[in-house]
């Protein structure tokens, strides 16, 4: 069976970032029939918070990212971290390094004088066992993995680039405890997916490199390593890594914007995976259409437009029930009924679900429009809406066309002239409905409530 996780830290709101890593792990398992787990990786206690594990739950909710089971959390595993540190020392293959910082610091500048990476000189690495632990009493220390050899490599299995290979002489010694006595992403995240059962793990490429060091731990722990799929990184639409400048958002501040879920799950899924059809609207057909080895391995830019472009697809394709709750808090106190005639009527006509508000005429004759239709009423003058209103009490509303020619021959405006001021003065908007559907949506008592107002 198929098992893939999202692995979040709660130590911040979802991210763009996130939700592709997340998505893709969603649409992984579901395509093979698989589980999707969400594992809190909140080992940093000072940093995770419980209300960040809220809002995540609440972001993969709202994007119908549905986990399998129940959540996993990372701190309640303590023990199989600190037992998988303990064998590990047993084999001589994790190490106490009781190195300060600025020994530290200096072995990298001699290193870098040199041309040579910055790696651990190895310093503690070969300290016998009785001098570790005597240290061990008054020293502080952390522990580091016993990587780095001369002869040797390690192999990752990764889904897009198939086997990838890492010799040991490029790797290092890495961290894995720190001298507070906490675990380092490495082992936790590793030992973990293993325990898990996760068969696969999609995820950024900017954590190759881990993969290389996850592997080689897990196969000294006799652990299978999952398959991982590095995934090429979400850029900003500059190009630059994802970030506040670049555009990045937070997923509840796209909610708060009246995003549909959809059209950012349409917007991700897109992202680097070629060929998906335009016409594959839902989840369920995103899935049909879902290849993991189109998932591209270079580096992809995000694009808000291209998101909202989708929103506003998806909203036209809406009807009238799901619309109505949708533009409810744009428009003033308006009950159930009417609320589902304006998304009837104004539903092809806005591409944003804000954009209704500035229909509030339709609901109200005294709702107050922007600047540019109050702009275009004063330009066309109260004498205009005097004709206009005594016009419409010849007719009974039936012939608009006829009532349009009246205000016309009397008035002397013709074309945009004509139009427009009557379109604002009656829906409030510069561009929407059909005339013929706003007349009919008003009524002949509210067109004449609305051109009254005008006259004002
Ligand atoms: N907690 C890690 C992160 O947020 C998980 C990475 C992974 O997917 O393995 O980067």
């Amino acid at each position: 069976e198929v098992v893939t996780r999202f692995a979040p830290s709660p130590t911040g709101l979802l991210h763009l970032g996130n939700v592709r890593t997340a998505l893709l792990n969603w649409l992984y398992a579901r395509k093979h029939g698989g589980r999707f787990l969400l594992r809190f990786e909140d080992t940093d206690q000072d940093r995770s918070e419980q209300a960040y594990i809220e809002a995540i739950k609440a972001d993969l909710h709202w994007l119908g990212l549905k986990w399998d089971g129940d959540v996993l959390f990372q701190s309640a595993h303590a023990g199989r971290h600190s037992d998988a540190l303990s064998m590990l020392a047993r084999q001589g293959q994790a190490y106490r390094c009781f190195c300060s910082e600025h020994q530290l610091s200096l072995d990298r500048k001699l290193a870098t004088s040199r041309g040579l990476p910055p790696r651990y000189s190895g310093r503690c690495r070969g300290l016998s066992a009785d001098e570790s632990v005597g240290r061990a009493e008054s020293e502080p220390f952390v522990w580091r993995m016993a990587v780095h050899t001369e002869q040797g490599d390690v192999r990752v299995q990764d889904a897009l680039r198939g086997e990838v290979l890492f010799a040991l002489r490029d790797l290092d010694d890495p961290v894995v405890v720190r001298s507070d006595g906490s675990f380092t992403f490495l082992l936790p995240n590793a030992v973990d997916d293993a325990l898990d059962g996760v068969t696969h793990a999609l995820r950024g490429d900017d954590h190759l490199t881990n993969s290389a060091y996850q592997v080689w731990l897990l196969e000294r722990l006799s652990y299978k390593p999952p398959v991982y799929l590095h995934h090429g990184l979400l850029l900003g639409a500059d190009g630059a890594k994802l970030s506040k400048r670049s555009g990045s958002h937070s997923v509840v501040e796209l909610r708060e914007d009246g995003l549909l879920p959809a059209a950012l799950v349409q917007a991700m899924a897109r992202l680097g995976h070629p060929n998906m059809p335009e016409d594959a609207l839902d989840a369920a057909s995103l899935l049909a259409h879902f290849e993991a080895d189109h998932i591209s391995t270079t580096a992809v830019r995000w694009s808000d437009d291209e998101m909202w472009r989708w929103h506003t697809r998806l909203l036209h394709g809406l009807d009238a029930a799901q619309l109505a709750p949708l533009i409810k808090p744009y428009l003033p106190d308006v009950d159930a009924e009417r609320l589902l005639r304006m998304a009837v009527l104004i539903g092809g006509n806005i591409e944003r679900v804000e954009d209704a508000s500035a229909f509030a005429r339709l609901l109200d004759a005294e709702a107050v429009p922007g600047d540019e239709p109050a702009a275009i009423l004063k330009a066309a003058g109260p004498a205009f809406f005097v004709t206009a209103a005594e016009a419409w009490q010849t007719h009974d509303g039936d012939d608009w066309k006829a009532w349009l020619n009246d205000v016309k021959a009397k008035s002397g405006c013709k074309g945009k002239g004509l139009f427009m001021p009557l379109r604002v003065a009656l829906s409030g908007a510069l561009h929407g409905p059909e005339m013929s559907a706003i007349i009919e949506f008003l009524g002949p008592d509210g067109v004449m409530a609305r051109l009254q107002q005008a006259c004002q």
